[in-house]
């Protein structure tokens, strides 16, 4: 189990969320990623490696959004490469960071490929940002797709989810893996461990396990 981290912000968040990054660097890790929301759409950026090879990526890239998700991960599922890491994304919309395991992954892989997703990782985590997906077309509120994707869910996670559909919103769910939600003025964060978020916030919500956060800029 890896490294989260998560904002919804007036400003940019990309260089909160590298900082975090580099703030957990301490635990170990084979790969990391970020992804925003801008505009409209997703961006996203992942390399296997080191956090400052991805620093020199998001930089040509031009990263920038108010709302945004990153990991660094350590490979459970699939050897670490560029389409293994983490943010998984769902049709350009969903985008997800897991941390822990899914031992439900292979039917729910079958179940979705009956429905038509295409997978283009190794991970067990994909499954989760095509669930959300799947519940997000029916109810079309990113808090129920997680809550209905986490009923679904064997193993043991913390996610951080965003949707271009609700930009300003990101959904954090903690079930055996450590989350906590970093309270700003304006803009609010979630991470795996307070070290991440001590350049913004001293104040924080430990979740607890089974809880699920709707953390938006205001509340
Ligand atoms: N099981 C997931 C994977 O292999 C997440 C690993 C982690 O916690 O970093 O991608």
């Amino acid at each position: 189990m890896c490294g989260i981290v998560g904002a919804v912000a007036e400003r940019d968040v990309t260089p909160i969320l590298l900082e975090g990054l580099k703030r957990l660097e301490y635990r170990g890790y084979d790969s990391a990623g970020v992804a925003v929301l801008r505009a409209g759409h997703l961006e996203r950026v992942r390399l296997p490696g080191k956090v400052s090879a991805l620093e020199e990526a998001l930089a040509q890239h031009e990263l920038r959004g108010h709302t945004g998700i990153a990991h660094t991960r350590w490979a459970t599922h699939g050897v670490p490469t560029e389409n293994n890491a983490h943010p998984h994304v769902c049709n350009d919309s969903v985008a997800v960071v897991h941390n822990g395991i899914i031992e439900n992954h292979e039917p729910l892989r079958a179940e979705q490929r009956e429905l038509g997703y295409r997978f283009t990782s190794e991970t067990d985590s994909e499954v989760v940002a095509h669930q959300v997906h799947r519940h997000y077309e029916t109810s079309g509120d990113l808090l129920r797709a997680v809550r209905e994707t986490a009923a679904d869910l064997e193993g043991a996670y913390g996610l951080g989810v965003i949707d271009v559909e609700e930009p300003g919103r990101l959904i954090a769910a903690r079930s055996g893996s450590p989350l906590v939600i970093g309270i700003g003025i304006g803009e609010h964060f979630i991470a795996s461990d307070v070290a991440a978020l001590l350049p913004v916030t001293r104040k924080f919500i430990f979740l607890e396990e089974g809880d699920i956060a709707d953390v938006r800029r205001g509340s």
